[in-house]
């Protein structure tokens, strides 16, 4: 999805973009071999959207024509957070109920179809090409399926290989230093299976979801998705690992605090086998404090940081930095990683402060905790009891986990106000809210 959105981003100021992948790539929505995740729950954020939709006007209309539920995710999804019942409000916090498949087809078209770009499928990077005094990266060399090998020139070679990108070494073979890497243990384990969708399913909402907290490692997800599914996705953090057979996933689900993830395992039609993923750690790479870095070669999305996957930022984070890719290239390409790793790094702080800073709440994550980290999880919790009853700060809140607003904007000298008025209302515990049906989709 990285290398995709850099590619759209790209084909305005370069008149030939390839985009080469290890993989066969698939003539229809379908799982693949080098993108595991794929098979998991993905949620594309409400910022993600609109980022999309910056990137491949018409997308969202796309989507509707699709039957992807584009969902309000304040008015039609029930969040429990830390065990609360957030009150339900309509709002313009639409995120798209799409599976990762048809997601990344979907933008593949769109991309395929721009002038100059071409696809080099079942083609492995296996390193960088230089200048004789290594200041420039000037390509790459591929080698194809049937084992021969090719070296392409570029004026810029982006690497978006993942998790797995292998910057590091490449760039440490051409003498330069690999970049500080902060990593952030979490241990999850995820576990997606597809059901049939039925109009009754979480009380005629489009999604539920729970979060884990200290003591309570688990978590659920259970949300519609295109063509008359529902996906569920059980997790643990921690090393809690939600089981992968009939019966314990029921007993996981049943675990949990909404029944309604439980109601999906127990009756609807499964559609597929339930698939586990290990995520060990978010990892940031700190390419914007190296001191020397070639020119005409960049480093994004999951290679540049990649978040535990719980707070769904990853493909809003790869879409934001294709437009800052995009705007960058507007003034030239003159000292462009040095811009884009310095601006890509404003982009990841806050996504990284929300996943790394909310795992931090568990004592067992290794990192420091510096003051303001303890205190804004205290007031998150609080916040959450707040939101039971005020739906102002579960928007708020949505706001910022969506990519909307930076998290310095809950603490507005209002929002302030009125999560400690909340709090102390609503200190009794949770409270639920009432389950009226809204099974419309907003934007169909
Ligand atoms: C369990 C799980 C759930 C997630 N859920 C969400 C979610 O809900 N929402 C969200 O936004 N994000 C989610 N993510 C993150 C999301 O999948 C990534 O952030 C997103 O795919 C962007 O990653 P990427 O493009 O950098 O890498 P990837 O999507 O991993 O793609 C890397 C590509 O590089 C290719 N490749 C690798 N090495 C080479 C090589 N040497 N030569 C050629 N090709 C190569 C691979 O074939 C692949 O196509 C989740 C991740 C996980 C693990």
């Amino acid at each position: 999805m990285g290398g995709l959105l850099a590619a759209r981003a790209l084909s305005d100021s370069h008149t030939r973009v390839v985009v080469v992948d290890r993989d066969d790539l698939p003539t229809l929505p379908a799982d693949r071999r080098g993108v595991p995740q794929g098979r998991q729950l993905h949620v594309l954020l409400s910022r993600g959207r609109e980022a999309l939709e910056e990137l491949f006007p018409g997308l969202t209309q796309q989507m509707r024509d699709l039957a992807v539920p584009l969902m309000d995710l304040h008015g039609q999804v029930t969040w429990y957070n830390d065990g609360h019942v957030m009150a339900r409000a309509e709002s313009s916090i639409i995120a798209a109920g799409m599976s990762r498949p048809l997601l990344e087809y979907t933008v593949r078209s769109r991309v395929a179809a721009l002038p100059g770009v071409e696809f080099l499928p079942a083609t492995e990077a296996l390193g960088l090409v230089a200048t004789p005094d290594r200041q420039r990266v000037t390509g790459v060399r591929l080698r194809h399926r049937d084992g021969t090998e090719q070296t392409i020139t570029a004026d810029l070679v982006v690497d978006a290989c993942g998790r797995a990108s292998r910057t590091p070494t490449w760039l440490g073979d051409l003498g330069y230093d690999a970049p500080a890497e902060e990593e952030v243990r979490i241990e999850v384990t995820y576990v997606t299976r597809v059901y049939r969708h039925e109009p009754h399913h979480l009380g005629g909402l489009l999604g539920v979801l729970t979060n884990p907290v200290p003591g309570a490692p688990r978590a659920g997800v259970a949300g519609v998705l295109q063509d008359g599914q529902i996906a569920v996705a059980l997790s643990g953090v921690l090393g809690e690992q939600p089981p992968t057979d009939d019966e314990g996933m029921l007993s996981f689900a049943e675990s949990l605090a909404p029944p309604q993830i439980a109601e999906v395992v127990k009756s609807a039609q499964p559609l597929t086998d339930a698939v586990a993923m290990r995520f060990p750690a978010s990892r940031r790479r700190r390419y914007e404090r190296l001191r020397r870095f070639p020119a005409g070669y960049l480093v994004v999305a999951d290679a540049l940081c990649s978040f535990n996957p719980l707070y769904g930022q990853g493909m809003t984070v790869a879409a934001l930095q294709a437009l800052l890719l995009r705007r960058l290239l507007t003034t030239g390409d003159a000292q462009l990683s040095r811009r884009f790793f310095r601006a890509s790094a404003r982009v990841i702080d806050a996504p990284w402060a929300i996943a790394v800073g909310s795992d931090l709440r568990f004592p067992e994550v290794e990192g420091p905790r510096p003051a303001p980290v303890r205190f804004f999880n205290a007031y998150i919790h609080r916040l959450h009891i707040a939101a039971t009853a005020d739906a102002t700060l579960g928007a708020a809140f949505l706001r910022v986990v969506n990519l909307v607003d930076p998290p310095t904007a809950l603490l507005a000298p209002g929002t302030v106000l009125r999560v400690l008025r909340g709090f102390w209302r609503g200190r009794g515990g949770a409270r639920r809210v009432p389950e009226s049906p809204r099974s419309t989709h907003p934007g169909s």
